[in-house]
């Protein structure tokens, strides 16, 4: 036991570093071409590779998963997963890699080493830029004498004043270029490093200040590998007044759904397969995931409310026909209709709600759905207590 004790004294960083910082697990959800049927990469070789690339950023305490399965497409996908990065990996036939928008392209065909140019475009979704600066042409503004680290090149000071290595460093992974900063100096750069332009054969490594961003990024980003289906919904309309009675189904016989007035609001308005809304006057889009093993995308319903959709097309013969103090229930009118005297008609069916309206059928009235003819609507003066909505006519 001493001897380990002795060991970590030497080394307490080190220590408290693999004690107290977890590994973050960064799903990847790999996209894979194919060409007449055949897929662009063999899975043993990709999943090879992917182990190794994670030996590259184990000492950054982050490791990329494969967020399973793996999709196959045709010529071009336009499928992507959230809270993943999305690997779509291609025939060519131009190019290596490139990244943007959580989105990573790779031509398996290219010149590089498959490894170095999958660890390197992570490196950019990890929030790094090459060792050269935020260009992918060009050459570097920093430094050799590492005067102007925090503001120019990549902004690491623990990578060397890069000049932009393509076609500057040979078989035995030495540097061939000769030029100068700007204060005469000659270019030291690292060879090693990933996220430079040095040949694939000779990379192999990032600096601790590139780990360490990497690690704070993949922390941020806080992605989750969840492929479980998002609810299905379908969108609905009701009248202006209405509540809206929505339903959501989904695959997974254990699942609770989650139903949300914003795509990613955290307070659920309630849970499960219905959900009624409050009375609605405007359209209003509302939200479900379910909850699973994981957390579902949310889907989108969108309930449209008709101002005066549905409501009945009521004319002045109606009046004539019921009589004074007539009552008409369902029949072929939809609707069950109640005269008040000769001057109001009440309505309602197949609906919450109850409307009235004046015999000169001008105006609609929404009331509400515990409407009391004493007290909200007034026979005398004809003044219905209740929302003036437009009529269909
Ligand atoms: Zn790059």
């Amino acid at each position: 036991m001493q001897h380990f004790d002795q060991l970590l004294e030497r080394a307490p960083y080190a220590h408290e570093k693999q004690r107290s910082v977890p590994m973050i697990d960064v799903p990847l959800v790999f996209h894979i071409e194919e060409v007449s049927g055949n897929p662009v990469i063999n899975l043993t070789f990709l999943f090879n590779k992917l182990a190794l690339v994670n030996t590259y950023y184990a000492p950054a305490h982050v490791r990329f998963v494969n967020c399973a399965p793996i999709l196959y497409y045709e010529s071009s996908s336009s499928v992507y997963i959230k809270n993943a990065i999305n690997i779509y990996l291609n025939g060519g036939p131009n190019g290596c890699g490139s990244y943007a928008g959580g989105r990573i392209y790779i031509n398996v065909n290219c010149n590089r080493t498959f490894e170095h140019v999958l660890a390197h475009e992570l490196g950019h979704a990890l929030g790094l830029p090459h060792t050269h600066g935020y260009t992918n042409t060009g050459t570097t503004t920093e430094l050799v004498d590492g005067s102007n680290c925090t503001t120019d090149g990549d902004r690491f000071c623990d990578t060397p004043a890069d000049p932009n290595l393509l076609n500057l460093v040979n078989g035995s992974c030495q540097y061939t270029g000769t030029g100068l900063d700007a204060k005469g100096d000659m270019y030291l750069p690292d060879v090693t490093n990933i996220m430079s332009y040095s040949r694939s054969t000779c990379v192999d490594k990032f600096s601790q200040e590139q780990l360490d961003k990497m690690y704070l990024v993949a922390q941020a980003l806080a992605l989750s590998c969840c492929r479980i289906d998002p609810p299905s919904v379908a969108d609905i309309s009701v009248c202006s007044g209405q509540k809206a009675v929505l339903t959501a189904t989904t695959n997974l016989p254990m699942g609770i759904l989650r139903w949300y007035s914003d795509p990613k609001g955290t307070l659920p308005l309630g849970t499960g397969p219905t959900f009624t809304t409050d009375t609605l006057y405007t359209s209003t889009a509302f939200y479900v995931e379910v909850l699973d093993s994981c957390i579902s995308e949310r889907s989108t319903v969108l309930v449209t409310v008709n101002p005066d959709g549905g409501l009945p097309l009521l004319d002045a013969s109606i009046f004539a026909k019921l009589g004074p103090g007539g009552t008409q229930n369902g029949g072929s009118n939809p609707y069950n209709l109640t005269k008040l005297g000769d001057t109001a008609l009440i309505f309602s069916a197949n609906r919450n709600n109850i409307y009235a309206t004046t015999h000169l059928m001008d105006t609609v009235f929404l009331l509400s759905d515990t409407f009391s003819a004493s007290t909200d609507f007034n026979i005398s003066g004809i003044t219905p207590l209740g929302t003036k909505i437009n009529h269909r006519h």
